[in-house]
């Protein structure tokens, strides 16, 4: 392992404090009220605020500080000056004390491409879902995703729900007192923090997919895997999520539709603590900036 000054660990630090940012932002427009729908390609295909000013706030403040890196978001949103209050300086001293993997140590700025997911699980924000949110930066290299960053913003929802949702600038910790949202984070070979790794229980399989984006393929998929149980709830980021904290065996989804920023971050989670991501061919993703 090479010291943690390396051109990943710092960029990793700053994910971890912008998806952070861009999760208060999410819980900022809900509180604000006007969520700003707008449909893209199809009415189970939508854009919010949320999604728009999210993107804004990591796509720019990640470009400040590593100019040479390639960013794609999610949005197709126009160019235009970022207001600075959008913008996140910090970076997360925590990461900094840890050591970069040796195979990374020596990663350049301009070899990086960072696949960024501003608000998952857009369709279940709009119908109060909260939990089922959560923002994604995924960072590859070589083509392969190696460190990703997950927040989820509504981390504790229903615990809080009845005191009135309070905003809360620190991270969360599961229990009576607990705090909205929560980071996780990871690097291949050094490890996937911020959470408590747990399987299900032994001999149940149960399968997770989406609840807004199926089709007959996609349930014969899964009901020909006879599961135990099916559980179906929105975003690529929850649902890996469900993976690693034993509420699910395996996540289904035998149909097109999910996009490089929806697995990116959340692929190098799982792959951190022996999961693995595949197309439904059994291949592993590829996460150039070309694909
Ligand atoms: P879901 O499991 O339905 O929440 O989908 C996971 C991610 O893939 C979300 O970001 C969705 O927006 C995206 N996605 C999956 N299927 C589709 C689709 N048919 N059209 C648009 N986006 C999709
Ligand atoms: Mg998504
Ligand atoms: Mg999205």
């Amino acid at each position: 392992m090479a010291s943690s000054n390396t051109v990943l660990m710092r960029l990793v630090a700053s994910a971890y404090s912008i998806a952070q940012k861009a999760g208060m932002i999410v819980r900022r427009v809900i509180a604000e009220g006007d969520l700003g729908i707008v449909e893209k390609t199809c009415a189970t295909d939508l854009q919010t605020k949320a999604d728009r000013l999210a993107q804004m706030s990591i796509c720019s403040s990640l470009a400040r500080k590593f100019p040479k890196l390639t960013i794609i978001g999610e949005e197709d949103l126009p160019s235009e000056e970022v207001d600075q209050e959008l913008i996140e300086d910090s970076q997360w001293e925590e990461i900094l004390k840890q050591p970069c993997p040796s195979q990374y140590s020596a990663i350049k700025e301009e070899d990086l491409v960072v696949w960024v997911d501003p608000l998952d699980g857009t369709k279940e924000y709009t119908e109060g879902l909260l939990d089922n949110v959560t923002v994604l930066i995924g960072i590859a290299y070589e083509g392969k995703a190696i460190a990703g960053v997950i927040n989820q913003p509504y981390y504790n929802y229903e615990n809080n729900e009845k005191q009135q949702l309070r905003e809360h600038r620190s991270e969360a910790k599961a229990g009576p007192d607990a705090v909205l949202g929560r980071t996780i984070w990871g690097v291949l070979g050094l490890g996937a923090f911020g959470f408590q790794l747990k399987e299900v229980p032994a001999g149940k399989h149960i399968i997770t997919t989406t609840r807004s984006h199926s089709n007959k393929l996609v349930t014969d998929c899964v009901a020909a895997m006879n599961p135990d149980a099916v559980l179906r709830v929105g975003g690529a980021g929850n649902k890996i999520i469900q993976l690693i904290e034993g509420k699910a065996s395996a996540y289904v989804f035998a149909s097109p539709g999910c996009k490089k920023w929806d697995t990116c971050a959340p692929e190098v989670i799982l792959h951190a603590v022996g999961g693995k991501l595949t197309d439904i061919h059994g291949n592993v993703l590829q996460y150039h900036k070309d694909v």
